[in-house]
């Protein structure tokens, strides 16, 4: 949990949102994550004319704290310039969080700030997550071809 309030985190997200790389959707978003260790990471979208490499600003923030060496994420906040609904996180930026827990806590907000809170989970309910595949994998160990050339190998 941050020693800042979600209203404090969702300021920090409004900033980030200044930031925002949006010529062609004009739509900015902004994202404040904590970590457990109550870092915060802010993040904007990131555009770009080959559409499907643009990232959103969640997930903008979320590869900052990576690749700082952070992976243990409690809360998310986002914002964005609608005024009368709030913003939520898409499906992809949704996948991205859930695979650093699903009990982080997302305050969504409209442009003057008034929230929602919700967790992970209930945004992504049931989720695809890396246990999922660890049980495949256990399943498959003994009777894929790798496994039986490694077992032919070893005898
Ligand atoms: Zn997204």
């Amino acid at each position: 949990m941050s020693k800042n309030s979600p209203k404090e985190l969702l300021e920090m997200a409004r900033e980030a949102k200044k930031f925002a790389y949006n010529p062609y959707s004009k739509f900015r978003v902004g994202a404040a994550l904590v970590t457990k260790e109550g870092r915060i990471f802010t993040g904007c979208n990131v555009e770009n004319v080959g559409f499907t490499s643009t990232i959103c600003a969640e997930r903008t923030a979320i590869c900052k704290a990576i690749s700082e060496g952070y992976r243990d994420f409690v809360e998310i906040a986002v914002t964005s310039d609608l005024e009368d609904e709030i913003v939520t996180p898409c499906g992809v930026c949704r996948q991205t969080l859930s695979e650093f827990g699903s009990n982080i806590k997302v305050y969504c907000s409209k442009s003057d700030l008034g929230f929602e809170e919700f967790t992970l989970k209930e945004l992504l309910p049931r989720a695809f997550e890396n246990n999922h595949l660890e049980s495949f994998q256990a399943t498959i160990k003994n009777t894929s071809p790798f496994s039986i050339w490694q077992q032919k190998k070893t005898t």
